[in-house]
C-alpha cells in the first residue's frame, strides 16, 4: 500500500520544493463550481505541489533592465514546464501504484463557465479550483497583508498546482504560525493600492508599471504582481529579517529601488 511518506520521498527525489496534503473534508464549504469533487468525485486527498521562483530570476527586474528572464523562469517556463513536469511526474507515480490522479494547473478562479452543465445538478464547465486555498487547506503557508500567499521557505517566492487523487493520505496540519510580521507593508505600493486593512485594489495593479504583468490565462484573472516592486519589497523584508529559509549570502536589494509613480514619472528609493 503507497503510504503518504512514499509519495513526498518521490516528489523530494524529482526536486520538489513544497508538498503539502489535504483532505477532501477541508473542501466541504467549497461551493460546486469550485469544489475539486466536481471535476473528480471520488478524490480523497489534495496534493498540493510547489516550485521556488528562483530569486534570480528577479534580478532583472530588481535592477530595471531585463524583464523578460522573470516572465519565462518565474512564470511562463515555471508554469508551463517546470512546474507542470513536476505535477505530471507525481501523477505518474500515483497511477503507477494504481492510483487515479488528477492534475489540475493554477488557472485563476476568477474565470467563469465556458459551457453549460451535461447533466442536472451538476456546475458547468470549467470548475476553477482556487489553487491558493488549496496551498492553505494543505498547511503550505498564509496569505499575507500585501495579498501574496507566503510560504516558511520562500515567502512570496513559488507557484502552486494541484493533484486529486482517490487515495486516503495523511493530511498535513494547517500552518498556524506567521511568515510576516510587518504591518506597513502598503508602503512598497508607489501607487497606494494597498489598504492598511489589506485590501489590493487591482484597478491600480492592472496600470501598474513596476513589473507586474497580465494575467497569463485569462483576462478575469488577477495580474501577476510576483516580479512587482511590492513582491520584490516584501522578499527583501522577509530576508532582511530572516523570517524565511532560503536564504543567500548577499541580501536581495543592493541599491535603492527604481519605481514608476505616474505617467512616468522614475523615482529611486
Ligand atoms: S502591483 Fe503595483 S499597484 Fe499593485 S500593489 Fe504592487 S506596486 Fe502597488
Amino acid at each position: 500500500m503507497l503510504r503518504t511518506e512514499d509519495v513526498k520521498n518521490f516528489a523530494r527525489e524529482i526536486r520538489v520544493d513544497l508538498i503539502g496534503i489535504a483532505d477532501i473534508e477541508r473542501f466541504n464549504d467549497i461551493p460546486p463550481e469550485h469544489n475539486p469533487l466536481s471535476i473528480f468525485p471520488e478524490t480523497r486527498s489534495v496534493i498540493v505541489i510547489g516550485r521556488r521562483i528562483p530569486r534570480g530570476a528577479l534580478r532583472g527586474i530588481e535592477e530595471g533592465t531585463q524583464f523578460a528572464n522573470y516572465s519565462l523562469y518565474g512564470r511562463d517556463w515555471l508554469n508551463n514546464r517546470i512546474l507542470a513536469m513536476s505535477t505530471f511526474k507525481v501523477s505518474e507515480f500515483l497511477e503507477d501504484n494504481g492510483w487515479e490522479a488528477v492534475p489540475v494547473p493554477n488557472l485563476p478562479p476568477e474565470v467563469p463557465p465556458s459551457g453549460i452543465p451535461v447533466r442536472e445538478g451538476q456546475p458547468a464547465p470549467n470548475v476553477m479550483i482556487d489553487i491558493e486555498d488549496a496551498a492553505i487547506k494543505a498547511g503550505l503557508g498564509e496569505i499575507g497583508h500585501c495579498g501574496f500567499f507566503l510560504t516558511p521557505e520562500f515567502g512570496p517566492r513559488q507557484r502552486f498546482q494541484i493533484i486529486l487523487t482517490d487515495l486516503r493520505l495523511d493530511p498535513d496540519p494547517l500552518f498556524n504560525g506567521r511568515v510576516c510580521d510587518y504591518p506597513s507593508c502598503q508602503s512598497f505600493c508607489p501607487l497606494n493600492a494597498i489598504t492598511a486593512a489589506g485590501v489590493i485594489d487591482y484597478k491600480k495593479c492592472n496600470i501598474c508599471e513596476n513589473g507586474v504583468f497580465p494575467n497569463p490565462y485569462h483576462s478575469s484573472g488577477k495580474p501577476d504582481r510576483l516580479g512587482a516592486i511590492c513582491a520584490r519589497s516584501c522578499l527583501d523584508y522577509l530576508e532582511r529579517h530572516n523570517l524565511i529559509k532560503n536564504t543567500f549570502q548577499n541580501p536581495f536589494r543592493k541599491r535603492p529601488s527604481w519605481k514608476v509613480v505616474s505617467e512616468r514619472r522614475i523615482e529611486e528609493g
